[in-house]
């Protein structure tokens, strides 16, 4: 009799991870990115010194429901096997992920290095400053977001009781609007 025949290879398993992981990935990504339409753009560099690279155009409707679509679907499928090879990590050396969106009052770029198995905030991708000197980012750096305890601050800063604060890559923090953006704020003087 011969011998029942592998059903899997090695690695599918984490390949199946992965995607799944790809998946989470994409939706913190849409969730930092917030309503609009963007842009993904991810450039890896393989294990084989071969770049590979994925783009997609999505729109991205965070009034609920949550609605994600993408302009042409192949590409999206690509970007994020692409992104789920990445994640999984052990035939891409390094691989970064950037968003750059159409929005008023200035077009913004969100980036992403993508390694241990997941997505860092580039930290030399600053918002835009207007004129004026307004910070244009209002999507907090994910994981940063506070609530003010007034009873154990008390005095003057009673009145920010209940309210949520975060963190802007901009290097300043500014309280939260109820669907969680951040409101105008400046960033700190250099
Ligand atoms: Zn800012």
């Amino acid at each position: 009799m011969p011998a029942r025949p592998e059903l899997t290879h090695p690695g599918d398993d984490a390949i199946t991870a992965a995607m799944n992981r790809s998946l989470t990935a994409l939706s913190a990504v849409v969730q930092a990115l917030g309503d609009g339409v963007h842009t993904l753009n991810l450039v890896g560099l393989r294990t084989d010194h071969a770049f590979v690279t994925g783009r997609s155009d999505l729109s991205i409707s965070t009034n609920p429901p949550l609605r994600l679509s993408a302009l042409d679907e192949d590409e999206f499928y690509a970007l994020r096997a692409l992104l789920a090879f990445a994640l999984e990590g052990s035939t891409m050396r390094s691989a970064v992920l950037v968003a750059t969106t159409a929005a008023e009052p200035s077009p913004r770029a969100c980036g992403w290095s993508i390694r241990d198995g997941w997505l860092h905030p580039m930290p030399d991708t600053k918002p835009g400053v207007t004129p004026d000197g307004w910070c244009t980012n209002t999507q907090p750096v994910s994981g940063t977001t506070r609530q003010v305890n007034g009873a154990a601050l008390g005095g003057k800063f009673f009145s920010m009781h209940g309210r949520r604060y975060a963190d802007c890559p901009c290097g300043s923090s500014s309280s939260l609007t109820e669907r969680g953006n951040l409101r105008r704020h400046k960033p700190p003087r250099q």
